[in-house]
């Protein structure tokens, strides 16, 4: 049980250092996705006015923060760490409110982002240059690491803290300023994480947030020529629009959708199979961008296999994710839930046979939630467009392959390559599918969701822009620019 909110509050933009409303006073709500009458707050509906008074509110702190001590920008990071582990339970709560996913989850989320505000905190001191070994003993050759200036941090709604808390604090730690747009669907999460850095006390400008739709904002934030950087995370059609539209000198990282494969061989422990499959393809409501959402099962194996994987689909708990023993939560908004419908549809006019789920659930405690079953197609053919589409919804295509090199030519041939696993107990099989895979994250029997705060992180293909990796040390890379420095006496 959990109460609903009756009063709605506004919320307003936080631009150099102050609280402010949007230039045209005008707002937007974001709800509950369990319940949509349940409104979390209005938020500020911003345009290209105040996505330019943010940019020069960066622009204005950007030497300040440059030259504060890295030491003083530590402490902030890990201040602002502590402010999220004191509210972790009250703001959990409201993640799961905002954006849909159970409980545990959020709170494993909130947890998170404090340990890589923490994680940035500790790295950001020891990161910088090299020196090099020269003839000439009476010079030194090294390399300096220095902040690119005003950086744009824009961010999906899955993972709507842990995400812009892995762009900003490397950001911040290098001494870049940050202008953050959340997205629309989760803007509370996004004010919840700049409070945090408010209170642990980063000065004015540093932190600049905006909420706002990205038709009205998107472009403004990122093709000002005061922006040096554009760090985004979101679907690939948003990121090819960003990559269109930002001057030839700012700098670009871009994690991005994905058609993420689990192949399960014939010699598989199928009950681990289908538990990957499982968490992989359903957790986060099939909405996170490593979820499992191609299986490539060795046909030996299929029928048992997917028997097994049916039953425990239908065994899951679905509702409102503050309440006890849930596993799925509702879809994170009324536009998921119709593109996951419109999906299952395109599945079944494609000849997949639809073996369980895929229906809006009705009835009491479902009304006025945007809730699917989880759902299983089997019989799919690699050039389905369930098959290559990026669903982002609790639905698993299983394909059928004869041999290890067919299944391997089948996860391969898709846009994308996010992250991939295989299930197998044979070793050198394993060790080929690392080498052969097209993916940024390669895992060999554990799901394709999941990746560690202090390991590099990010796609091939069409699931990244390929050039700067995210997460783990790696991330401070793209914040720095490199000086080289000849030093003679
Ligand atoms: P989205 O529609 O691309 O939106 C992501 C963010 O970008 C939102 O803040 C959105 O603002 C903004 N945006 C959209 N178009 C823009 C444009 N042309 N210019 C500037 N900003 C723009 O994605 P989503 O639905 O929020 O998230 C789901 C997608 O994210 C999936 O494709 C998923 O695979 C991907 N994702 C990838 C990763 C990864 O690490 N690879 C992680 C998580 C999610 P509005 O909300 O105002 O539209």
């Amino acid at each position: 049980m959990h109460l609903l909110t009756t009063v709605t509050k506004s919320y307003q933009n936080y631009i150099d250092g102050r609280w402010v409303e949007a230039s045209e006073k005008s707002l937007f709500e974001s709800i509950n996705p369990a319940n949509a009458e349940d409104v979390l707050g209005s938020f500020q509906a911003s345009g290209k006015e105040d996505a330019g008074e943010a940019i020069r509110a960066a622009e204005k702190a950007f030497p300040g923060w440059a030259e504060t001590p890295p030491s003083k920008r530590a402490r902030i990071l890990n201040q602002a760490a502590d402010h999220l582990e004191n509210e972790l339970e009250l703001i959990a709560r409201e993640l799961t409110r905002e954006e849909g996913k159970i409980l545990p989850a959020s709170r494993q989320e909130v947890k998170r982002s404090a340990d890589t505000l923490r994680f940035y905190a500790a790295e950001g001191l020891s990161f910088s240059g090299e020196t090099f070994p020269q003839d000439d003993f009476s010079s030194m050759v090294f390399t300096v690491r220095e902040p690119l200036g005003v950086v744009t941090a824009i961010t999906p709604w899955n993972f709507p803290l842990s995400i812009p808390a892995r762009k900003i604090a490397p950001a911040l730690i290098t001494g870049n300023t940050v202008v953050f747009k959340p997205s629309s669907v989760t803007p509370l999460m996004g004010l919840r994480l700049t409070e945090a850095f408010v209170k642990a006390g980063l000065p004015e400008g540093v932190l600049n947030f905006i909420t706002g739709s990205a038709s009205k904002v998107g472009r403004s934030l990122v093709s000002d020529a005061a922006v040096k950087a554009v760090t985004f995370t979101g679907s690939t059609q948003a990121g090819k629009e960003i990559h269109n539209a930002v001057p030839l000198t700012t700098r670009t990282q871009m994690e991005l959708g994905g058609k993420n494969p689990l192949i399960v061989l014939d010699d598989a422990d199928l009950d681990l199979a289908v538990q990957l499959s499982v968490n992989g393809g359903f957790s986060l409501t099939g909405q996170a961008c490593t979820g499992t959402s191609r299986v490539i099962v060795a046909r030996a194996v299929q029928e048992e296999f997917t028997a097994k994987l049916v039953k425990k689909t239908e065994e899951l708990k679905i509702g409102d994710g503050l309440s006890e023993g849930i596993q799925l939560g509702p879809l994170a908004s009324q536009k998921q839930l119709e593109n996951v419908l419109r999906y299952v549809e395109i599945g079944e006019k494609e000849g997949a046979v639809l073996r369980c789920g895929g229906r809006q659930l009705t009835g009491e405690g479902y009304d006025k939630g945007f809730y699917v079953e989880p759902a299983v197609f089997t019989d799919v053919t690699p050039e389905m467009r369930i098959a290559q589409e990026e669903i982002f919804g609790p639905v698993i295509s299983v394909l059928a392959v004869d041999s290890f090199e067919e299944a391997i030519r089948v996860a391969n041939g898709v846009e994308y390559g996010l992250s991939a696993s295989i299930v197998t107990r044979d070793v050198e099989k394993a060790h080929r599918f690392v080498r052969r895979i097209q993916s940024g994250t390669v895992k060999v029997n554990r799901t394709t969701t999941g990746n560690l705060i202090q390991a590099p992180f990010g796609g091939l293909k069409n699931s990244s822009t390929s050039t700067f990796r995210e997460s783990g040390r790696t991330g401070l890379e793209f914040f720095t620019q490199t000086k080289t420095v000849y030093y003679g006496y």
